[in-house]
């Protein structure tokens, strides 16, 4: 069983080949474009889709050797994402399926991100909570098997890291903000500010609070001292990071303790944010946690883990019909 994966949900366009399972390449090409707009520009990433896609394919199949007539199946990001984006991802998976006359399979992101955890040892055992951390999306996954998942907590508001991104903008800094935040934060006392933490009910999330929080506490700190941030970027952005991370680990013990669960992994773009990961190893230690995070090019969009949902979903014979459309805010299960 040999796939060609397409991802085109954002702003990065990827294509990936697996071969009886094993991911061969993850070509990937972000675009630079959005930077000066502090964001994601839709129009603006729907173009760079049509220009990257036909060479980011064809590096993928010259890379891996094998010719695109071996191929069994073309896999494609249906949703989450933005309409334009998969629409480019999603037509061209089409016409290749239509033209080589192999099957097309349709892949959710979010599922792909978890899935993410099979493409290299170690892996994660069945039933595991998966906590997807990323820009569009903070959810808390009970994960049974490679393809029955269940959405068991989620953000009622922004994500985790649009919070990181918008702060980080509050803060002057260049989009994405997150991995500036991870940066300074390093330097900085996470007890220097306190921020609110916010309590939703049950397993769900909320992050729009704080970067209210943040934008009041900035306005009143700047009309005493023009250059509040500057001196005191390091301990903003630790206290910033500190609250974030507070706000994950204490839905994501909750859902450990009320599943019963021990086996806990993170999945999505925020997991490669440090503070994160040694709270997570902090944790695993005191609650005996096996904990899985994986490598970073598998953390952000990227085609491979695309390719390793489309491996299951081949297995069980689970493919489209070329009438199938994008679905811009498509659910998990
Ligand atoms: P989704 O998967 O929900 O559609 P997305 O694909 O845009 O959203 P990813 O590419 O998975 O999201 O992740 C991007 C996000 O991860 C950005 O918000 C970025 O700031 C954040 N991020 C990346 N690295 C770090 C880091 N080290 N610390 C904090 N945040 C980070
Ligand atoms: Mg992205
Ligand atoms: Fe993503």
């Amino acid at each position: 069983i040999t796939i060609l994966a397409i991802e085109s949900s954002c702003d990065e366009t990827s294509a990936a080949i697996i071969s009886d399972g094993k991911v061969l390449n993850n070509i990937i090409a972000t675009q630079s474009v959005h930077e000066k707009y502090g964001g994601v520009v839709p129009e603006l990433a729907s173009r760079a889709h049509q220009q990257h896609l036909i060479p980011v394919i064809h590096e993928a199949i010259a890379s891996s050797g094998i010719a695109k007539e071996e191929l069994s199946a073309i896999a494609f990001t249906r949703g989450p994402g933005l309409m334009g984006s998969l629409m480019v991802g999603v037509s061209f998976a089409k016409a290749m399926a239509f033209a080589l006359d192999i099957p097309l399979i349709d892949i959710n992101h979010m599922q792909a991100h978890i899935l993410a955890h099979f493409i290299e040892d170690p892996k994660p055992k069945f039933p595991f909570i998966c906590l997807t951390v990323s820009g569009g999306h903070t959810q808390l996954v009970l994960v049974k098997d490679y393809l029955d998942m269940e959405v068991i907590g989620e953000t009622t508001d922004d994500a985790v890291g649009e919070a990181f991104d918008k702060t980080a903008k509050l803060m002057g800094l260049p989009y994405p903000g997150g991995p500036l935040i991870d940066k300074y934060a390093k330097e900085g006392n996470p007890k220097a500010f306190e921020f609110p933490v916010s309590d939703m009910p049950g397993l769900n999330f909320s992050f729009s609070g704080i970067k209210t929080a943040v934008l009041y506490f900035l306005r009143d700190r700047l009309k005493e001292n023009p250059q509040f941030i500057e001196e005191n970027l390091a301990d903003i952005a630790a206290s910033v990071q500190y609250t974030l991370i507070k706000m994950l680990m204490q839905k994501l013990k909750k859902a450990a303790n009320q599943y019963k669960i021990k086996e806990i992994a993170i999945a999505g773009g925020v997991s490669a944010n440090s503070g994160l990961r040694d709270e997570l190893a902090s944790l695993a230690q005191k609650h005996h946690w096996n904990v899985y995070v994986p490598k970073f090019e598998y953390c952000t969009d990227n085609a491979a883990m695309i390719a390793m949902a489309a491996h299951y979903k081949y297995l069980k014979g689970e493919f489209v019909g070329l009438d199938v459309v994008p679905e811009a805010r498509m659910k998990i299960g």
